[in-house]
Order: C-alpha cells, then structure tokens, then sequence
C-alpha cells in the first residue's frame, strides 16, 4: 500500500490543489490531504473550514482522505506510514523555497521523499491568496474554485466587518 501525504494550508482549496491531487491518486493507493494548522499564517478560515471544504471538493476520489497536521511534517509523515511528500510546483517563483523545504526535510528524515508536480498549465497562476484578493475585491472566482469554496469566500467575505 503506497501512501502519500499532500501537506498544505489550503486556505481555501482551490481548482490548482484539485488538479495536483487528482494527478496524485493516479500514482499512489492512498493520497492524505494534510491541512496544517498554520495559525501564524493568520488563514481567513479556520481549521475545521478548510478541512471540510477540501473533504467535499475531493470526494470524488476514492482514495483520497482528509487530515491535518501540526508539527515537524516528517514525522507526521512517517506515522501515517507514508514514504513521501507530494508538492504542486508551478512556476519559477514556487522552485527555490520548495527546493529549501525538500531538501531540509531529507535532513530531517532521509526516508521521507519530495515528489513535486506540476498542474495543468491553465492553474500555474492560481494561488489561494491571489483567489481570496479577487474575491474580496468582488470578482468572479468561479473558474478558480469549486462551486462550495466559492459560497465560502463570498459568506465569509461578507460577514467581515469592513
Ligand atoms: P503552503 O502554505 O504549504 O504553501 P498551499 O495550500 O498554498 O500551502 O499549497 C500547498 C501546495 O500546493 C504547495 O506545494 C503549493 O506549491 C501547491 N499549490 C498551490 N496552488 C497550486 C496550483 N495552482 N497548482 C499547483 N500546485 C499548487
């Protein structure tokens, strides 16, 4: 049973994510979609949000589940009993700090690898942040996002105070 683990803060899940899982489950038995924490990243949704979101917007795929994870990713990693660590690159801009965050975590455990993939090339400028600027800005993100993370980012954009 071959289990990799896609770590992210997937703050929201959008279609880019999508595509990298769904590229993932091809490859492997069993595809993890580790949400972290990432309190210091101050996400617009909380933990529980962007689990469910992802969990809905991936359950079309069989052997995909939902997590999430605080902590030194290796080790979460390695008790879910994965040998590896999947990551979307999409353009030059994504290569040197994956590259700095593959390579520490090989020292930090050298059983755990980095697969990095690409995404169709239609979502190499999406980005979660580069999603909730347009919509809080108002903008149409339709193309962007699934239909249920879209009724998120307009109910939550909404209901901020201003
Ligand atoms: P993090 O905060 O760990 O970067 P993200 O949720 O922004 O979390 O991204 C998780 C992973 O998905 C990263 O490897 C990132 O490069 C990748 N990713 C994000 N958006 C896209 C996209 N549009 N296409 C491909 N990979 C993506």
């Amino acid at each position: 049973m071959r289990t990799v683990i896609y770590p992210g803060s997937f703050d929201p899940i959008t279609n880019g994510h999508i595509d990298i899982i769904q590229r993932a489950a091809k490859l492997f038995d069993k595809v993890i979609v580790a949400v972290a924490r990432n309190e210091s990243k101050n996400p617009l949704f909380t933990l529980q949000e962007r689990i469910e979101l992802v969990s809905v917007s991936a359950k079309h795929l069989p052997n995909v589940v939902c997590d999430t994870f605080e902590g030194l990713l290796v080790n979460y990693v390695e008790a879910q009993g994965g040998g590896a660590v999947i990551r979307g690159l999409r353009a030059i801009s994504d290569f040197e700090f994956e590259f700095q965050l593959a390579l520490m975590n090989r020292k930090l455990n050298e059983r755990v690898e980095t697969i990095f993939m690409m995404p169709k090339d239609t979502y190499t400028f999406l980005s979660s942040r580069i999603v909730k600027e347009i919509a809080g800005l108002g903008g149409d993100v339709s193309a962007f996002v699934p239909q249920v993370v879209r009724t998120a980012l307009l109910e939550k954009l909404t209901k901020k105070p201003d």
